[in-house]
């Protein structure tokens, strides 16, 4: 099916997130997502294509929600699908890794062109391509062994810096956390494992979800499952969302927190349906007596997203702490000082208890009852530490708000912005592209707003009421946090 002619002026692309009973035709991803094109001038129009790739040529699948698919295309679809299913199964990958540990050293090889450990029988068939020995403590250390994956759009792989991983593990270990789900996180899986065997500390339990299946040589069906996580896809079916299930169960008193680093490319939206859904189906298996209604959540993400997470997950905050990455030019340390990196952590645990630490320059505000980088000045006007980026931020008296360091106050705008931003800019002029009101755009349109909650309540089982992640209320200070950062989304690169 080729998709039409692209409608000209397109404004958005909303994702509609799936109504219960409603299934999606499948991509070799699993359920596809439905997208509305928002355009201008004509009609919006909608369609499904894949929840895991943002560039057709990793993933094809197009249809037009009103298209009819013929049996034959059905089929076709069906096959390919089959087809792109991974050769060996989990079990059949862990039962090798097995064998290969009882090898001896000279005989365990990696073939860095297929990403596979060979044991000696499999040698043959790899033999023009490029394989290495492989020690024990490469095995102990998948994500050093595997290339990262460097699809720019969808499933880069961006793996944490000793330090940050050290940091977020010992935050949670802190707070009692002995159970860690990994949402993309695999590198934080391999040092849990790691800090198990340094027998110094009271173990962890972990569980990776990825959807980069070369993990499944590394870990048991208990460790790792395939998933999507844009769509709650669990690739092994049943049985790997009973693992899942298994694991969120807080048998012996081990308390379970999730930590989820999806590619930055990915859509907020579908991302915080997933981990809804996970933290529903933890709250379900809580003890009915229990007082604890939301899952502990991190989620890492860039600061510049922080509106599009609160308004999806209105019960989770900001941190100020920067999250680095080892092969990620721009979000890692710099040899000469530190390098600000815009990637922070996005939690619904209380601030307060997430120490940050002071060798890196991190303070506690007492006002704001959460720990702050060193530059981030409390604003006795604002009452709140107000800098998203780590620099130091001024207060606007006539925006009655603090801004960005290199931000003037601009007449004609009403507004603070950067000098030499477009006055007056012909976007500012548009309005609203629901209702026609100059007064908001249609993303702040109150009408959209009540047509999507009515379709929600009456179809969607009150998707946002029973969402337990939404549970509180947003604060003065969240919505002024979020005002703000919905104009440092228009210029998180100044
Ligand atoms: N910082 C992390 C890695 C984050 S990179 C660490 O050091 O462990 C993003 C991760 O999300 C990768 O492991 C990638 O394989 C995974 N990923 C990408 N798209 C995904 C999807 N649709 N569903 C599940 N996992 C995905
Ligand atoms: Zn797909
Ligand atoms: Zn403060
Ligand atoms: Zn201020
Ligand atoms: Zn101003």
């Amino acid at each position: 099916m080729e998709e039409a002619e692209a409608p000209g002026d397109i404004l958005g692309l909303e994702v509609i997130l799936p109504e219960e009973g409603k299934k999606a035709p499948s991509c070799p991803h699993g359920p596809t997502l439905l997208f509305e094109k928002v355009c201008k001038e004509e009609k919006s129009r909608r369609f499904f294509a894949c929840s895991a790739c943002r560039d057709r040529k990793d993933c094809s699948f197009f249809q037009w929600e009103d298209d009819k698919v013929s049996e034959a295309r059905l089929l076709a679809r069906e096959a390919e699908n089959q087809a792109k299913r991974p050769g060996t199964s989990h079990q059949e990958s862990w039962t090798r890794f097995l064998q290969f540990c009882g090898l001896p050293l000279h005989e365990k090889r990696f073939c860095a062109d297929c990403q596979l450990l060979l044991p000696p029988a499999q040698l043959a068939s790899h033999s023009s391509h490029s394989t290495s020995l492989v020690t024990p403590a490469q095995l102990r250390r998948p994500s050093l062994l595997l290339r990262p994956l460097d699809n720019k759009k969808s499933q880069a792989q961006y793996l944490f810096t000793e330090r940050s991983a050290r940091f977020l593990l010992d935050s949670l270990a802190a707070g009692g956390y002995r159970k860690l789900l990994c949402v993309g996180t695999p590198r934080l899986q391999e040092l849990i494992k790691l800090r198990n065997l340094e027998q110094k500390h009271e173990p962890m339990k972990s569980l990776l979800l990825d959807i980069d299946f070369r993990y499944a040589q590394f870990y048991s069906q208990d460790e790792f499952c395939h998933y999507n996580m844009f769509n709650h896809h669990f690739f092994g079916g049943e049985a790997s969302s009973n693992i899942l299930k298994a694991f969120l169960a807080e048998s012996g008193g081990e308390k379970v927190a999730m930590v989820a680093d999806p590619p930055f490319g990915g859509l907020v939206k579908p991302l915080a349906n997933s981990f809804s859904l996970i933290s529903q189906t933890w709250r379900k298996l809580q003890p009915s007596d229990s007082s604890d209604t939301v899952m502990p959540v991190m989620w890492v993400f860039p600061y510049f997203f922080e509106p599009r997470i609160l308004d999806c997950l209105p019960s989770l905050v900001m941190l100020d702490y920067q999250v680095d990455y080892d092969n990620h030019p721009l979000y890692k340390h710099g040899k000469m000082g530190r390098k600000q990196s815009p990637v922070r952590l996005f939690t619904n645990i209380p601030a307060k208890d997430v120490v940050l630490p002071k060798e890196e320059g991190y303070r506690f505000c007492s006002m704001c009852q959460r720990y702050v980088s060193s530059l981030n000045k409390h604003c006795t006007k604002c009452n709140l530490c107000p800098s998203k980026d780590g620099r130091e931020w001024k207060h606007c008296s006539a925006c009655e708000r603090c801004v960005k360091p290199s931000w003037k106050h601009c007449q004609p705008c009403g507004r603070c912005a950067l000098p030499g931003h477009p006055c007056g800019s012909a976007a500012a002029d548009q309005g609203c592209f629901n209702c026609g009101s100059r007064r908001h755009k249609r993303k702040a349109c109150p009408e959209k707003d009540t047509h999507r909650e009515n379709r929600f309540r009456t179809k969607g089982k009150k998707v946002s009421s029973q969402n337990p992640l939404k549970a509180k209320r947003k604060s003065g200070a969240a919505r002024r946090a979020r005002k703000l950062s919905l104009q440092l989304l228009t210029s998180a690169v100044q």
